[in-house]
């Protein structure tokens, strides 16, 4: 079979599934999860102080099953609302194996991240003072955002942008003066993080990456003599979406890496300092399929064929225009002959799963598998044209498949408003 056509399931498995758990749905794989989280913090185990954790950003999967197998893995839970935060809380996670990084961050979201004792980590020097106002205190360990802007460039097709035009962070002027100010209101527990980098393929991209950020942790340690406790990458490691890309060396970057932590902390004499990460895509996004079935055919000016799934199911491709490789069912020794849009039923001509994809011949009923729909997938959801969030499926280790969300029915649709007198008003009631 063709590689790039290599899934977690068969025909067989998903036409048994059906029968159960309707079209469209997200299945995700237990096991490749595990796999991946296992090789990650493998390759990273040389890191001193705490060590190596990488906080899995829940807005990529936010579903507290999954969320439960990467915790077991060893993985914290970076997140950035309140319901993020409950999600994390719902699983059994408190303290410094929560990281907060928010912006434009509500008060009553800070409560919540204070009263969980997660590592709270300030997007902006004026947040300082809206801290200390909200919370009557501040916590035992801070950690800010840093945003280079004109000192470094990222990539074409980074979805995060140049940093001079990113809404996040603070200036490095603002950084060490948001260092002095804490250090003299007594706190003594530092952190420094940093996200540049989305979806981002070049190794190099995270190496330069922790030589800013040890770079700034020597410059700031000498200069107020305070102590760091970790620096955050961030996020950001990228997936290859296209068959032609290739995975991210991971035991190249932490080698890298390796290096520029003995030059800048062993030889500089600073204590061990802990190297932190967010990544959520790479977590999760390949180990998800978004599984739909084929509804009509169509053929005006090119060739559509209609899904089950919508834009509401997996918003990427037609938010982004992103490429989301496609897998028929049963079909993945055919020659990809016939040229078609795969479309789903918002009123919206961006809702298009694919255009201009080569595909074999389709037939109504067949079933897709969509790659890498396990982050960013559900996650991106919305309502939009009435259209309902689908289920979420986990393969689990054991080959058992289990219900991990429910679809939403129009019960759901209605639940936010009680319009009295109506034929439906009464699915509002509970
Ligand atoms: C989105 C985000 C992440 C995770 O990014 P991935 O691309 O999923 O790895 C981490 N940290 C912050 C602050 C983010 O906004």
């Amino acid at each position: 079979m063709n590689k790039d056509d290599d899934v977690f399931f068969t025909k067989e498995q998903i036409e048994k599934i059906i029968k159960k758990y309707p079209t469209p749905f997200h299945i995700y794989s237990e096991k490749l999860i595990r796999e991946n989280a296992k090789k990650l913090n493998k390759y990273f185990s040389w890191v001193r102080g705490r060590g190596f954790k990488n906080f899995f950003a829940v807005k990529a999967c936010p579903n507290p099953f999954i969320m439960e197998i990467v915790k077991e893995e060893g993985m914290g839970a970076d997140c950035s609302s309140l319901p993020e935060l409950m999600l994390a809380e719902a699983i059994g996670l408190k303290g410094e194996n929560i990281m907060f990084t928010s912006n434009n961050t509500p008060e009553i979201e800070y409560k919540k991240a204070f009263e969980l004792g997660a590592i709270i980590n300030l997007d902006d020097i004026t947040h300082i003072s809206f801290l200390e106002k909200t919370l009557r205190k501040l916590p035992k360990i801070i950690c800010f955002r840093y945003n280079p802007g004109p000192l470094r460039k990222t990539s074409k097709g980074n979805v995060i942008g140049n940093p001079e035009e990113a809404k996040y962070g603070l200036t490095k002027e603002q950084l060490f003066d948001a260092y002095r100010i804490m250090k003299n209101k007594g706190i003594k527990r530092f952190g420094l993080h940093t996200m540049i980098a989305s979806n981002e393929l070049r190794e190099e991209a995270f190496v330069e990456t922790a030589k800013m950020l040890l770079n700034l942790v020597v410059d700031i340690t000498k200069k107020l003599g305070i102590t760091f406790e970790f620096i955050n990458l961030g996020g950001g490691i990228g997936i290859p979406y296209k068959p032609e890309q290739k995975e991210v060396d991971l035991n190249n970057i932490s080698e890298e890496i390796k290096k520029i932590y003995e030059e800048k902390i062993t030889k500089n004499n600073l204590p061990d300092i802990a190297i932190l990460m967010e990544n959520g895509r790479m977590v999760t996004g390949p180990f998800g399929y978004l599984i739909t079935k084929v509804i009509h055919e169509k053929h005006i000016y090119k060739d559509y064929v209609g899904v089950d799934a919508c834009m509401a199911n997996l918003m990427r491709p037609g938010m982004y225009g992103a490429y989301h490789h496609i897998t028929v069912l049963g079909k993945e020794n055919k020659p990809r002959t016939h040229k078609y849009d795969v479309v789903g039923s918002l009123c919206e001509n961006n809702d298009k799963f694919a255009i201009d994809r080569m595909l074999p011949k389709i037939e109504i009923g067949d079933l897709l598998a969509i790659h890498n729909s396990g982050a960013h997938g559900y996650a991106m959801g919305f309502n939009y044209n009435g259209k309902l969030r689908s289920a979420e499926l986990l393969l689990k280790e054991n080959g058992e498949v289990k219900l991990i969300r429910k679809a939403e029915t129009p019960k759901d649709y209605f639940k936010t408003f009680n319009f009295p007198g109506s034929k439906y008003s009464f699915l509002a009631k509970n």
